[in-house]
């Protein structure tokens, strides 16, 4: 009799526990998590000793393209993570037009980015940090806001704050070190 209890209430868990991976499954992304994931392309620059920056595009709660910063590896300074975002989306939506799209980038955007954030009529831009030396969304001047383009983008900025500042600082830091071992 106990035994049978007991594979009963283990069946019980155990459907219970489903119920809620389901629900986990089905519920909306936060912008942190969305953030996490532009984070995870900071990371790979990182390794190509790049200077960390992610970027992720999404179209109705889906990533539709991930980019990180390629400048030095392609030898090339348009490379920037929100430019390869841009190209990868558009790419997929065969389209230049990003309606309804949203970017998660882990650092302010420079002036070039931000001018093809507009020109791509991307809905909003979610920011990790800010850059005091060439932010063109609020630090050195604001592309967003103060001028009058075809286009109004929306933003927030100090998503993970943090953790996009600190992927930065520990970059400098390591590329420091790495200058000092080879003189
Ligand atoms: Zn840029």
């Amino acid at each position: 009799m106990l035994i049978f209890i007991l594979a009963i209430l283990s069946c019980l868990t155990s459907i219970h526990s489903r119920c809620i991976i389901q629900i986990e499954k089905g519920k909306k992304m936060e912008k942190e998590e969305f953030m996490k994931e532009a984070l995870k392309e900071a990371q790979k620059a990182y390794d190509k000793l790049e200077i960390p920056v992610g970027a992720i595009i999404v179209k109705d709660e889906k990533i539709i393209a991930r980019a990180h910063n390629q400048k030095e590896t392609k030898f090339d300074t348009t490379k920037h993570a929100e430019i390869l975002a841009i190209q990868k989306a558009s790419k997929k939506l065969k389209s230049w037009r990003l309606i309804d799209c949203e970017m998660y980038v882990t650092l302010e955007p420079c002036s070039m980015c931000a001018g093809a954030i507009i020109n791509s009529r991307i809905k909003k831009v979610f920011i990790g940090t800010t850059d005091n030396k060439t932010g063109a969304v609020g630090s050195v001047l604001n592309l967003f806001d103060d001028y009058t383009f075809n286009h109004k983008v929306e933003f927030e900025t100090g998503i993970l704050k943090d953790e996009c500042e600190n992927i930065l600082k520990r970059f400098f830091k390591d590329l420091r070190k790495i200058k000092k071992v080879g003189g």
